[in-house]
């Protein structure tokens, strides 16, 4: 499938309905290469217009992060400025930037934790071993210990519940 191809299939299973979306990525990424997806994803992010919503972005952004390589940094950074702001708790586009500088990270062959940290990423999936939890009642936080699985760095990472959604501090051990 050329990109041409993979975006309008996109863009009809969005039309269609969010969960469809969703739905073709996980069908790609069980189909594609990284390289192809990460293509797809940067088309998918150059191309957003004003119709289409934070998931399509979104989505596209998390593809992105998890498979894209040097190829992708130059069309993420031409695509950010034009970005659509979209009305939501927190700015979107701020995904954007996490993929760029975990893609950055990679391109260079440095580990992506680093990257992933200073962005506040969730601690979540195989990649961080939780080693440890704890419940600071009086900040509304937990706080996990994590250790990187590629490269075996620690963090302390603070998960604040007091807002809307979950915020994630980082900090080396
Ligand atoms: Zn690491």
């Amino acid at each position: 499938m050329s990109t041409d191809e993979a975006l309008g299939a996109l863009r009809e299973a969005f039309a269609e309905s969010l969960e469809a979306g969703h739905r073709w990525w996980r069908r790609a990424e069980a189909q594609a290469d990284s390289a192809t997806l990460a293509r797809w994803a940067a088309a998918a992010l150059t191309a957003m217009g004003p119709d289409d919503g934070i998931s399509w972005g979104m989505r596209a952004c998390d593809v992105l992060r998890r498979h894209g390589g040097a190829s992708e940094i130059e069309p993420l950074r031409a695509a950010r400025p034009g970005l659509p702001a979209r009305k939501a708790l927190r700015d979107w586009r701020l995904e954007a930037d996490r993929a760029l500088a975990v893609i950055e990270a990679r391109a260079a062959g440095r580990c992506t934790c680093e990257a992933e940290a200073r962005h506040g990423a969730p601690v979540a999936g195989p990649r961080w071993q939780v080693e440890g939890e704890a419940v600071d009642r009086a900040a509304y936080a937990i706080i996990h210990e994590v250790r990187c699985v590629p490269c075996g760095r620690r963090y302390r990472v603070e998960r604040q519940e007091g807002y809307h959604y979950p915020v994630f501090r980082w900090a080396k051990l």
